[in-house]
């Protein structure tokens, strides 16, 4: 059996749609968030490839004595202080998120840094009490810098093995307990530590002799820090190929640390080459995780910017298409005028407005002569054009007199006409059957004429006069089976349910 690759196991592990997984592991897909792009692997490479030869040069130069700049270190302090802080608040928010252990760890290594590498600016700026509980002394910097710099590849060591454990996703109900025990945790070691390296300084071996760092070397400090550093560097590059977007960033991270402390132990004291560039290269371990996040959040944003437009474009699209449905389930396939439905709306609607009080209305059934006779004898496609010829004629006479046509059915024609006398209706209908004959349809099996013809049933309501869809288009219907009983090719129309004569 084919064996399943570490990332697809641990992301069976975790549970599908755990987004923030992608950020700890690479996985060979394309469009998938906080993924990891061979143009950042490469150029995380050539930082960590420029990092090492600057430092590698330096190190020849490392305790080369430069002028002492008072304010270059608080300032670059500072800075990566404040960048240690934000990646721990961004960590223990997607921690909050995602619930996977192994971000909290590594918020809170950040967090720890951040608070030890300020304890360590407050010491050698001077800003800690002179005398007092936590008094700074000759040690107080060196052994908070030995701290920090011990306790960043520990924290770093321990996300590994928790990534390595496969820690299950936290439960809602603990994610506070966990939150609070963890920054409680910081927070109370920190203290301790500044405690420790301020009050009880005393109980601390000497790091720092007369400005010099022989003792830190001597004592196994030094190299036991850098020893822990360089293990958390080789467990941050392996395996490779699996490291999604933060570890990646994380190895830059760690490279940066381990280059400094290698710095600091071949510089010998402070205010060397050395020393200085060993700051240079805290400055990049605590900025170049955070940029790495604030680069996928920004293009997280970007994608939510361009979903949210296309969610925009796609809704207007579906309005649109919507409006077009409306109006294609009003229209009717063949004919392209408006069909049973819209004539059942429109009538509703015309036997219901307020101008039914003052004004007419009338309605003109239609219905082709001797049409079945024409399908048999043409063809049934034959017919077909005859409704499409027919349809539009009678649509643009209607039209010509504010009318609605539809067709009602077959071969039968609707027309509304409000606001027309009876006798307008009826000149209407007449112009309606001159309008058919002209258009010269050839039918030779019709018994009333030698062309296509149309018998029409009318009826007009007065103003004011009440009556329902069905019993308007009853009576209308009555008409037309009467027209068609005199002979065809003629209109009858009808009033109070009464058929009367035609004029014509
Ligand atoms: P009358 O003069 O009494 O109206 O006779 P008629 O033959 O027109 O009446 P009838 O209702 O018997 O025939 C209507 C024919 O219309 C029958 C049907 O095949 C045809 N028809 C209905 N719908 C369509 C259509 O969509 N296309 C075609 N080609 N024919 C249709
Ligand atoms: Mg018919
Ligand atoms: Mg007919």
């Amino acid at each position: 059996m084919r064996q399943r690759p570490f990332f697809c196991a641990v992301h069976a592990y975790f549970g599908k749609g755990r987004l923030f997984l992608n950020i700890l592991f690479y996985r060979d897909s394309q469009d998938q968030l906080f993924h990891i792009s061979p143009r950042q692997r490469r150029v995380a490479l050539a930082l960590s490839l420029i990092m090492v030869s600057f430092t590698a040069a330096a190190l020849f130069f490392a305790q080369v004595r430069l002028p002492v700049m008072a304010s270059f270190f608080p300032v670059l302090s500072a800075w990566g202080i404040m960048g240690d802080i934000l990646t721990a608040f961004i960590l223990f928010n997607q921690f909050r998120v995602s619930r996977i252990v192994p971000l909290l760890l590594l918020a809170c290594t950040f967090l720890l840094t951040g608070l030890l590498s300020l304890c360590y600016l407050l010491a050698l700026t001077d800003m800690l009490p002179a005398s007092g509980f936590l008094a700074s002394g000759p040690q107080t910097a060196s052994w908070l810098w030995g701290f920090w710099h011990t306790l960043f590849p520990i924290g770093i060591l321990a996300f590994f093995w928790s990534l390595r454990a496969k820690l299950p996703v936290l439960p809602m109900r603990l994610l506070p307990r966990y939150l609070l025990a963890a920054t409680g945790i910081v927070l109370t070691v920190a203290l301790l530590l500044l405690v420790l390296a301020t009050a009880g300084q005393g109980l601390l071996p000497v790091l720092v002799e007369g400005g010099s760092y022989r003792r830190l070397i001597d004592s196994g400090i030094g190299p036991v820090v850098w020893a822990f550093c360089a293990l958390a560097f080789v467990f941050s590059i392996f395996p490779y190929k699996e490291r999604g977007v933060l570890r990646v960033w994380l190895s830059v991270a760690v490279l940066a640390f381990l280059l400094g402390i290698t710095l600091s132990l071949a510089a010998g004291e402070r205010y060397t080459l050395g020393w200085y560039g060993s700051r240079v290269d805290s400055l990049i371990a605590s900025t170049v995780v955070l940029l790495s996040i604030v680069s996928e959040v920004n293009k997280l944003f970007l994608r939510l910017t361009r979903q949210h437009e296309e969610l925009e474009e796609s809704k207007c699209a579906l309005e649109e298409a919507n409006e077009q449905l409306k109006e294609l389930a009003g229209i009717d396939a063949l004919t392209r005028i408006a069909n049973r439905r819209k004539f059942d709306e429109v009538l509703r609607q015309e036997l219901n407005a307020p101008q039914r009080q003052k004004e007419h209305l009338s309605l003109l059934m239609i219905d082709i002569d001797f049409f079945k006779a024409y399908n048999d004898n043409y063809g049934h496609l034959g017919g077909d054009m005859v409704l499409r010829t027919v349809a539009p004629k009678l649509e643009s006479e209607a039209l010509a007199h504010f009318g609605f046509t539809a067709r009602y059915g077959g071969e039968e024609f609707a027309i509304i006409l409000p606001g027309h006398s009876e006798q307008e209706a009826q000149q209407i209908a007449e112009l309606m059957l001159e309008s058919v004959r002209s258009l010269s349809i050839p039918h030779r099996y019709s018994a009333v004429s030698d062309q296509i013809t149309i018998s029409i049933g009318g009826c007009t309501l007065y103003p004011g006069e009440n009556t329902s869809a069905h019993d308007l288009i009853g009576r209308a219907d009555e008409a037309l089976y009467q027209a068609k009983a005199e002979g065809r090719s003629r209109f009858v129309f009808a009033r109070s349910g009464r058929p009367r004569r035609p004029f014509s």
